[in-house]
């Protein structure tokens, strides 16, 4: 029997294009819904997409998209990649840019535009190939629920995916002309947010299901504290809202088969490796000290001012501290000074997946003090590569990484070292407390045994996903 038609769009799919943990999900859930759905992936053919390397060729036909009496052409392209079929949106507008949304902590000023052409040409597809569910994930796609509610001869059914509610895709009032969207839905129940213009609002009205990452997160996003201003509209759509917690790829995120490793590994042996071979590469000393590990964009979101509060204190401890990220240069400059000052930090201001599998399989611990985190991939990875997660208790974060006060060897969750609230004081005792642990080698490593054996793959979240696509 035929299976059923998914097209998955995202403004950012691993391989091909990564600022965050979007790209992660849209790389490895897709291949996770395969046994039940034919699966095709959309996203912009940035001009940093490498072609020629993974052999994405013009497809079918080239389109042109009309917006308030401006052309715009647009080619299609596509690639089967490791059994998944990718089509890409080629516009000189969306995709001749050098960032893909702006430059660190910006965002570019036609961005309405960039998007809402690449939501037009998504919809030109899903009429052409009749897809039984659309996925839309982040506000760059959701302007398509809008559009293909609009049109009465499309029949596909769509959910819309909060990845991050902190970034919803707000514009001046004026781009709806340009973007080709009617004055009719500038209103409260549609786009319209303190007199502009709000993409995230279009999935959350029209879409038939929105999920997001993470049960807590899908409670959170309902309150003033984590809603982002949509809290009252998102508690009134609140029927078709579930959390579905992300899982990681099992393949890409392997540490027995990590190609980006000097030694892949299974064991704490093995892993040890890997740490001494990390200090070399980072000029760090004595392998025996834990090392502890920050990866991730330098925003508010991820705490880094709690991390600049503790790290004076933590680096007069017995350890280790590496990181690596960008954004923010208030961010840079301030982990750069402290770095100068205690030769057990070590920093790396740039973005580079071979180097954050390096430095998973290298640590001991991971920093995570996120102040709100929809899910977060990092505590999964550290925990599958044997490191600890000391992690603000929040969002997915509360929902992944269990106490180890209430280790149970029998149970498939992972543990570690949650903490709340979000203060230095509570962060640093966190931080106190897995150096304690660490010192009780053989209690540690029974728990990092004990994660590293865990599954954090999409197995059970894909079954979710499959069971609410078939229920719409
Ligand atoms: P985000 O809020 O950024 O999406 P997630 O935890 O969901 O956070 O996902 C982050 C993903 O990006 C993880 O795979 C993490 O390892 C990766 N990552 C973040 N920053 C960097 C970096 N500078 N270099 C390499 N990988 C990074």
């Amino acid at each position: 029997m035929q299976k059923p038609s998914l097209l998955f769009c995202a403004s950012e799919v691993y391989p091909f294009a990564k600022t965050g943990g979007l790209a992660d999900v849209a790389h490895s859930l897709p291949r996770a819904l395969r046994s039940e759905y034919d699966v095709d992936v959309v996203m912009p053919l940035y001009s940093s997409v490498k072609r020629e390397r993974f052999g994405i060729q013009k497809s079918y036909k080239s389109i042109s998209i009309t917006l308030n009496g401006v052309s715009y052409p647009i080619d299609f392209y596509k690639v089967t990649y490791e059994e998944t079929q990718y089509l890409f949106v080629y516009s000189p507008l969306l995709c001749d840019k050098e960032f893909l949304y702006g430059p660190p902590s910006q965002g570019y000023e036609d961005n309405a535009l960039r998007f809402a052409l690449f939501c037009h040409a998504i919809v030109d597809l899903v009429k052409e190939n009749s897809y039984t569910v659309t996925h839309l994930n982040d506000w760059q796609t959701a302007l398509c629920a809008l559009l293909i509610k609009e049109d009465k001869e499309i029949k596909t059914k769509t959910v819309f995916t909060i990845h991050n509610l902190a970034y919803q895709g707000i514009f001046h009032h004026d781009v709806l002309k340009s973007i080709g969207i009617n004055e009719r839905y500038f209103t409260m129940d549609a786009l319209e947010y303190y007199s502009q213009v709000n993409f995230m609002k279009a999935g959350i009205a029209f879409a038939d299901r929105i999920t997001t990452v993470s049960k807590t997160y899908a409670k959170e996003i309902l309150t003033p504290a984590f809603g982002y201003g949509l809290e009252g509209f998102l508690s009134h759509h609140k029927a078709k809202l579930t959390g579905i917690v992300n899982g990681i790829d099992a393949e890409h995120f392997s540490p027995s088969e990590d190609t980006f490793l000097v030694t892949p590994f299974h064991n704490l042996t093995g892993k040890l490796e890997n740490k001494k071979a990390y200090l070399k590469e980072a000029g760090l000393q004595r392998f025996k000290k834990p090392l502890f590990i920050f990866i991730g964009r330098f925003t508010y979101q991820k705490g880094i001012d709690l991390l600049l509060d503790i790290l004076p204190s933590l680096a007069m401890q017995e350890c280790n501290i590496a990181i690596l990220g960008e954004g923010e240069e208030k961010y840079h400059t301030a982990i750069s000074t402290l770095a100068k000052n205690h030769k057990n930090i070590h920093f790396d201001f740039t973005y580079n997946e071979a180097l954050s599998h390096r430095m998973y399989a290298a640590a001991d611990f991971l920093l995570m003090p996120s102040y709100f985190e929809p899910c977060g991939l990092n505590q999964m990875i550290a925990m599958k590569y044997g490191a600890l997660a000391i992690v603000h208790q929040v969002g997915g974060l509360k929902d992944t990484v269990k106490n180890i006060k209430q280790f149970d060897k029998n149970s498939q969750e992972g543990f570690g070292i949650p903490f709340k609230p979000p203060t230095s004081r509570a962060f640093l005792d966190a931080s106190k407390d897995a150096l304690a642990l660490y010192k009780e080698k053989k209690e540690y490593n029974k728990i990092v045994k004990h994660n590293m054996l865990c599954d954090f793959s999409w197995s059970k979240s894909a079954a979710l996903y499959i069971n609410l696509y078939k229920n719409i």
